[in-house]
């Protein structure tokens, strides 16, 4: 029996489209660790993993997939995804990169959704910016603790970011006071808290997003969402936010940004550029766009 059986309810060709599929995640820590399992278990064939940095013992507390050995022999984090990956799936087509992603600007083009889970308010508009310049769909996931008084909030928030849709700067996760202090330390978002479950549903709310963009389970996927998370009341629902915002397209960042010099509409298509696009999913995003 087909090891995806279980899951035949996301559509026809669901196993063969999520196969064809290939994702970039951006950050391989708490949040990227849980996402690296979940689409290997759902069946995604490609993975391009990003991050330059090595796994610490402080780590251990949320790395899933890391181990008290990998943390003593500093391990890279990209490799423990790999390696988590490649034992779900022993064939899956796993790339790896342990660098910043701004080294890997072509091997990011040639993939059909990229996830960032990096901490720093300046990557993640960045990455945004990239890929709606290169009309991949962007999904995010950041989560924070913060101190009020006695007590500690913990909320996160997961947003599914499509061109022209409203983005990390339209929905306030990404503002110019945030950027502004992150400049001030340098660009380092700094040793923040973090801890494991409020990562775990904030990646399985981003693999949701994922599941409705790539297969036929839905039958009108959405054009964009923003899910916000509260570890408090341990709840995920749709963000005021998001119903505020309604139908208004994104100020910040113009359709005029394909024309950025590094930006190929062939790289969108599904034949001429060498990259190797699966005709059926991208039938599907490029549906999503034009609705947009
Ligand atoms: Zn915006």
């Amino acid at each position: 029996m087909n090891w995806l059986s279980r899951q035949s309810f996301l559509g026809p060709n669901s196993a063969k489209i999520l196969k064809s599929a290939r994702i970039g995640i951006v950050g391989l820590g708490g949040g990227g660790s849980h996402i690296a399992q979940q689409t290997a278990h759902v069946g995604i064939g490609k993975f391009l993993l990003i991050d330059p940095d090595r796994i610490e013992n402080h780590n251990l507390n949320r790395l899933v997939g890391g181990t008290a050995r990998a943390a003593w022999r500093r391990a890279r984090k990209v490799k423990i995804a790999r390696q988590l990956i490649k034992g779900i799936q022993p064939r899956a087509d796993v790339e790896i990169v342990c660098d910043v992603w701004q080294a890997a600007l072509d091997k990011l083009r040639e993939c059909d959704v990229v996830i960032g889970c990096v901490d720093s308010f300046g990557e993640r508009d960045q990455l945004e910016r990239f890929c709606r310049q290169n009309l991949l769909p962007y999904i995010d996931i950041g989560m924070a603790v913060t101190a009020v008084g006695p007590e500690y909030l913990v909320a996160g928030q997961a947003l599914l970011s499509m061109p022209d849709e409203p983005c990390l700067r339209c929905v306030g996760v990404v503002t110019d006071e945030r950027l502004e202090e992150e400049a001030r330390n340098y660009g380092d978002a700094g040793e923040q808290p973090q801890v494991v479950w409020p990562n775990g549903a904030l990646a399985s709310v981003a693999v949701g997003f994922l599941m409705q963009l790539l297969t036929p389970w839905h039958a009108a996927p959405l054009s964009g969402a923003f899910r916000e998370y509260d570890a408090n009341t341990n709840t995920v629902r749709e963000s005021p936010k998001w119903r505020t915002l309604g139908a208004r397209k994104c100020p910040h960042h113009p359709s005029n940004d394909r024309g950025d010099p590094s930006f190929d509409i062939r790289l969108c298509s599904d034949g001429g550029s060498g990259v190797k696009r699966s005709a059926a999913l991208w039938g599907r995003i490029r549906k999503i766009f034009s609705r947009s």
